[in-house]
């Protein structure tokens, strides 16, 4: 693996993203931070739209631990999968507390094994801050590296543990950094789900799938459920009905109610869509003109531009402001 890991290390100072502003930092909750962020979200959306305002807003852990979760989610909005800023703001409570007792600032402890026990923190972001922000010599596992590995090794099906046994085997444990930021590289610019570049690639004289690495690993067919539901945009006054979530869909995010049944005195202005990872949500929209009186909880669209809402009803928004136009 001598001669490997040299390659990946020589190909990482010429082609890797080496100026990316988590890998020129060695503050642990920044380079969280970016791990949480680029979890479900590509590269260029976190850098130019997320992760420099979210710092900017709360520059440390404790900033963020102490902020209100409503300011979260608020700097969050249209990333999507507000879990993650949940937990992420959670964890940092956590912190807060336990630094309490000690008198210090709180920070992230460097050991995998209680990393792992805070809200939110899996195995492979727990192996990412070890690494990334502590230096350990362990290796990550998200998919570009995964895709890398089931074809070094033919693996059509491997399972988690034989993958992460493999990781563990392979990595540079000289300067896992790296090779770790290296991998992430290779698998997004050589090593693609298609036409990968193998004749230009680090990892070629020990790749086993390299004479047809498209087979490694085995595709699955997802087929991807459909819900349909009819949203109420209840106005009075030119404001807007708005609720704060409190089911597990969304939770916490503010928006429009969703009915069995459309009131009849109700009128529809049309459909927006969403695609989740795991359905995609169908809403049929209706206006319904509230004669009694102003309820609680209801909004100006320019105040609606202060709550953290969901995609959804962003375009649900826009769908009431198009037809009102
Ligand atoms: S040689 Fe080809 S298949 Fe193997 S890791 Fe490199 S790009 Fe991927």
């Amino acid at each position: 693996m001598k001669k490997v890991h040299k390659n990946i290390q020589d190909w990482y100072k010429t082609y890797g993203r080496l100026d990316l502003p988590w890998r020129t930092t060695t503050d642990p909750y920044h380079i969280y931070l970016s791990e949480v962020m680029l979890q479900q979200t590509q590269v260029k959306t976190v850098l130019e739209r997320y992760y420099f305002p979210f710092l900017k807003k709360f520059p440390t852990l404790e900033a963020l631990g102490k902020s209100p979760l409503d300011d979260v989610l608020k700097m969050w909005e249209g990333l999507g999968y507000y879990n993650r800023a949940k937990n992420l703001h959670k964890t940092a409570g956590m912190l807060v507390v336990q630094r309490q007792t000690h008198g210090s600032a709180p920070t992230l402890p460097s050991n995998i094994d209680e990393l792992i026990k805070f809200p939110g923190i899996g195995k492979n972001t727990a192996h990412a801050v070890a690494t990334f922000a502590y230096k350990k010599p362990v290796p990550i596992m998200e998919a570009n590296v995964k895709r890398i590995l089931c074809r070094v090794h033919k693996l059509k099906t491997p399972t988690d543990k034989s993958l992460w046994d493999i990781a563990y085997n392979m990595v540079d444990k000289i300067n896992p950094f790296d090779y770790n930021q290296a991998m992430m590289d290779i698998g997004a610019t050589i090593c693609t789900p298609k036409n990968p570049q193998c004749k230009v690639c680090p990892l070629y004289d020990i790749c086993k799938g390299k004479n047809a690495p498209t087979l490694y690993p085995t595709k699955k067919k997802r087929i991807v459920p459909t819900r349909e539901e009819n949203i109420i945009i209840s106005v009075y006054n030119n404001k807007l009905s708005l609720t704060q979530r409190t089911g597990k869909f969304l939770h916490a995010l503010w928006g429009f109610e969703a009915t069995e049944v459309p009131l009849c005195a109700s009128e529809y202005i049309g459909e927006v869509t969403h695609a989740y990872t795991h359905f995609k949500l169908i809403c049929k929209v209706y206006i319904y003109d509230e004669l009694d009186k102003e309820q609680a909880h209801y909004f100006s669209t320019s105040d609606i531009q202060k709550l953290a809402i969901s995609k959804v009803d962003e375009k649900i928004v826009k769908l009431y402001l198009d037809t009102m136009r």
